[in-house]
């Protein structure tokens, strides 16, 4: 009986193999902390990103997005208190020399000062600020100094006017934005799931006080369906309230989504009453007065409370690869091909919708099917295979998590129809080839993973 369990070497190496994620400048012996994304890769991110866009703008009326600059003035990251808190306790071994998060490791350990690998003693316990610095301007000297932005929430709040006022948005609105972070993290295993450089969708949503424990509640809600929509295996999300220990300084309350990874349950994206620290502080530290003025009301004015969602866009695509993993017996002969290997990706952010196989290359079965995957281009994103026997390009589409093969063969030609199979179920249905798109769309529309909607 083979093992199918799903651990993170098993993912690493399909990522790899499949093109979906790569080691950064790997050819020089590679670089923590940062990996390069494949053709797979690339469109399974654009595709988890448009997602989340769709969700979050287009079905809300009252949100708004924008892209704001990775390198923001200084004094953003006095005022939003990154320069002075966002920091990790850092210890390290003085023999084996491994850095830990002194968070993360054993509390008898730390009260030791002895090291969880080797036993070793360990260094005092340091602060250590995780922002990346550099310099604006030719004289690397302090008044040059910027910081690649740690999170990309801060983007949204120093336009919060800018944004109120184009737009005429009346409070309750957010802003919801996706892009680059950078965070100088000390321990950076577990493949993309923690990362130097990694991609955020943030989205804030600004409410009147004293309404956003309901808005808290609403996002909560909104943020769990998520992850149904997407698809997931809903037993292993869950909750996770952080305690009074955990609550960041300016969090009236926050909620983690944790996923169960390979390794464990850890954090997928966090949902945060942040009170109205935010905009306070910038107020405080701009000298611009931040308040919202509520027309409808008498001119009231008031800085807005702010919930915040926040997810990690390639955090969310080492989830998916996990969620979507299978190793499934499908034959009996007692070879290799009695298994295959399957990521069954929701068909809305499968990197390939659909690939066109002629069954054979020769009696103009390729040209017909170059015809075909020419239609299907202009609506889906397609591939096109014509090497080596039919079983192996379904099981190489298998293992790319493509939902659809339409396979071109001899009755292709006499009758107009081609077949389609199922990557879930095998099955093979055949299509006349002028409602090829309108079958493919309204398979993607129903798609459902019945067994995993709970
Ligand atoms: P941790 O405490 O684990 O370092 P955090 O609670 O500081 O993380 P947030 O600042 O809330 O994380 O970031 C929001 C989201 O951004 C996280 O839920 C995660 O999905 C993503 N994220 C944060 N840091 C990283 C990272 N280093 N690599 C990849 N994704 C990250």
């Amino acid at each position: 009986m083979a093992d199918t369990t799903v651990t993170m070497d098993k993912i690493v190496s399909l990522a790899k193999r499949r093109g979906f994620v790569f080691q950064s400048s790997e050819i020089y012996g590679g670089l923590s902390g940062a990996w390069d994304y494949g053709p797979q890769g690339i469109e399974l991110k654009n595709r988890i990103a448009r997602f989340w866009w769709k969700e979050m703008t287009q079905l809300h009326d009252n949100i708004v997005g924008i892209d704001a600059a990775i390198l923001m003035h200084p004094r953003v990251w006095e005022a939003s208190g990154h320069v002075e808190n966002f920091t990790d306790p850092l210890v390290d071994c003085k023999k084996c020399k491994t850095r830990f998060r002194a968070d993360q490791i054993p509390p008898e350990n730390l009260a030791a000062r002895k090291c969880p690998e080797c036993g070793g003693e360990l260094t005092e316990t340091r602060k250590f600020n995780l922002m990346f610095k550099t310099t604006l301007g030719p004289v690397e000297d302090e008044s040059g100094l910027v910081y690649l932005r740690p999170e990309t929430a801060q983007g949204i709040y120093v336009n919060f006017k800018n944004v109120q006022q184009s737009n005429r948005m009346k409070i309750p609105f957010g802003i919801a934005q996706i892009g680059k972070a950078f965070r100088n993290e000390i321990v950076t295993k577990n493949f993309i799931f923690r990362t130097c450089e990694f991609e955020q969708m943030e989205m804030q949503f600004f409410v009147k006080p004293g309404t956003d424990e309901e808005w808290f509640e609403y996002w909560r809600d909104q943020r769990w369906n998520y992850y149904r929509k997407l698809g997931i295996d809903m037993n292993k999300l869950r909750w996770h309230r952080h305690g009074p220990d955990e609550l960041a300084h300016y969090a009236k309350d926050a909620y983690d989504i944790e996923f169960e990874f390979p390794m464990g349950f850890k954090e997928l994206e966090g949902v945060h009453n942040r009170s109205n620290y935010d905009l306070s502080r910038h107020q405080q530290y701009s000298g611009k007065d931040l308040q919202y003025i509520d027309q409808d009301n008498g001119n009231e004015r008031y800085i807005p409370f702010i919930i915040e969602t926040s997810a990690g866009l390639t955090r969310q695509l080492l989830m998916l690869l996990c969620d979507a993993y299978e190793e499934q017996k499908v034959a009996d002969k007692g070879n290799e091909d009695d298994w295959r290997t399957v990521l069954h990706f929701h068909p809305d952010v499968a990197p390939i919708t659909a690939a066109v196989l002629p069954l054979m290359k020769k009696d103009g079965l390729a040209e017909l099917a170059q015809d075909i995957r020419a239609e299907l281009k202009e609506d889906f994103v397609t591939d096109y295979d014509q090497a080596g026997a039919i079983g192996r390009r379904y099981r190489r589409q298998d293992e790319i998590g493509t939902p659809f093969c339409v396979t071109i063969d001899y009755q292709s030609k006499e009758d107009g129809t081609v077949t389609v199979r199922d990557r879930d179920t095998m099955l093979q249905e055949r299509v006349s080839r002028s409602h090829l798109s309108e079958y493919i769309r309204a398979k993607i529309k129903s798609y459902k993973r019945a067994e995993r909607i709970s």
